[in-house]
């Protein structure tokens, strides 16, 4: 939807393609934690649109880390004033599906809906997508944003590369008591010693919290999932009424890939979003790094649509396609690194965590990394796109 309503911006018509039903909800919250780099390329291709979404999450000011039960770092930002747009906000990811829906319809992007593709093929300067309802679509250029199983990407002879992790993370929503609402801060706790030392993350959202934890090694994660399974921990690190308002719980492992290409031989497919790389969530670089995708796979098509020679329509796809794939690759070293520093368990890596909690009372620096460390590292300076995810 983020690449339908570039186009529109551009003056471009657009269609989205759909599997699934108009009316259909789609489970749990997902993305979260929208960065504000995200809000401000939104409010770019739309003005408005970036603010608004602000406006339906939640910024929290305070985190804090806790090591076996002790709390090691704690940071509060000042307030936000009117306005400005925050770090990041956190809401839902189907209330972003929602309003993305609702300004796309008002651009004049069009949906098909029902109509799950199941191959692309190219010939004579055009992309023919056939459904598996019987029917085709022909276009000049198509933007694969089908997802990780992207029947797209796959018929487009591109795949995505690279391993599947092996640690599980259960991820449980749970509603907010608004009699008596928690305070509203992100909190991580290393070796919580409620759940026999597993680490736990507390991040809050509009009206929710989403509360991961991350299993041993041994662990059978099922023993965890589910409503039923997590009613079994819940409680040992949240106020009991907790474990009756869960609204959601599912259980990860996630896969760290990127697409060998994000455009096939033809330059007319173009792959965006988890079509062209799944990264575990730690950073919250996925949706984040979909939008630049898709805003820069628009503007690829159109300056492609523009240009004067094939030559110069081939470099302008080359261009989206070698930039956003190097951006993948910069996202999920980042995202291994958060991966590594949660789930290695080597004897060194938890001495020098140890270590870190003991020296940060009298030395900020190792809680401040003991606190950063489970996100990845700290964004740089943006690409020469501009996009810094
Ligand atoms: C637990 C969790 C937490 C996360 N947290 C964050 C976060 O805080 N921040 C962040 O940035 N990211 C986060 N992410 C990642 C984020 O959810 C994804 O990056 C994002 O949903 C990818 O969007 P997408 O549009 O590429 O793919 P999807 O959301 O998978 O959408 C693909 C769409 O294509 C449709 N489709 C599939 N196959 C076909 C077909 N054959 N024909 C037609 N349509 C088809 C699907 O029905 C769907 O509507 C998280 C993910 C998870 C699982």
């Amino acid at each position: 939807m983020t690449a339908a309503l570039a186009l529109r911006a551009l003056g471009r018509p657009a269609t989205v393609v759909e599997a699934g039903a108009q009316e259909r909800i789609r489970p749990g919250s997902r993305a979260i934690f929208i960065h504000s780099a995200s809000l401000m390329l939104l409010e770019k291709i739309h003005p408005g649109l970036g603010f608004e979404l602000n406006s339906y999450g939640l910024t929290w000011r305070t985190k804090r880390t806790f090591y076996r039960g002790r709390e090691i770092y704690h940071r509060t930002y000042p307030p936000i004033p009117d306005g400005v747009m925050p770090r990041a906000t956190s809401l839902p990811q189907i209330v972003t599906e929602r309003l993305l829906y609702r300004t796309c319809v008002e651009a004049g992007v069009e949906f098909i809906w029902n109509t799950p593709i199941v191959s692309a093929s190219v010939s004579n300067n055009r992309v023919t997508l056939a459904a598996a309802t019987g029917g085709s679509l022909t276009a000049q250029y198509v933007i694969a944003a089908d997802g990780s199983r992207s029947p797209v990407r796959e018929t487009a002879g591109l795949r995505l590369e690279g391993p599947q992790t092996t640690n599980a993370f259960v991820i449980v929503d749970t509603k907010e008591d608004t009699e008596q609402p928690l305070p509203v801060e992100r909190v991580f706790h290393y070796e919580h010693p409620a759940v026999d030392g597993r680490n736990v993350l507390f991040v809050p959202f509009s009206g929710h919290w989403r509360v991961d934890l991350q299993c041993h090694p041994a662990d059978d994660p099922e023993k965890f999932s589910g409503v039923d399974g997590a009613r079994t921990w819940l409680p040992e690190v949240m106020p009991e009424e907790y474990a009756s308002r869960i609204t959601w719980v599912s259980t990860y492992i996630f896969r760290q890939a990127v697409a060998n290409n994000f455009s096939d031989d033809s330059r007319r497919i173009l792959l965006c979003g988890e079509a062209a790389h799944v990264f575990a969530p730690f950073g919250a670089r996925g949706l984040n790094s979909g939008i630049p995708d898709a805003i820069l796979a628009a503007g690829a098509i159109d300056c492609a649509l523009k240009s004067a020679s094939r030559s110069d329509a081939l470099t302008a796809v080359d261009h989206f396609a070698a930039s956003r794939r190097a951006a993948a690759l910069r996202n999920r070293a980042a995202s291994n690194t958060a991966l590594r520093h949660l789930t290695s368990a080597t004897i060194t890596r938890r001495a020098v965590h140890r270590a870190a909690a003991a020296i940060a009372p009298v030395f900020s620096a190792a809680g401040r990394w003991m606190d950063s460390a489970p996100y990845g590292p700290v964004l740089g300076e943006p690409d020469a796109d501009g996009m810094q995810y």
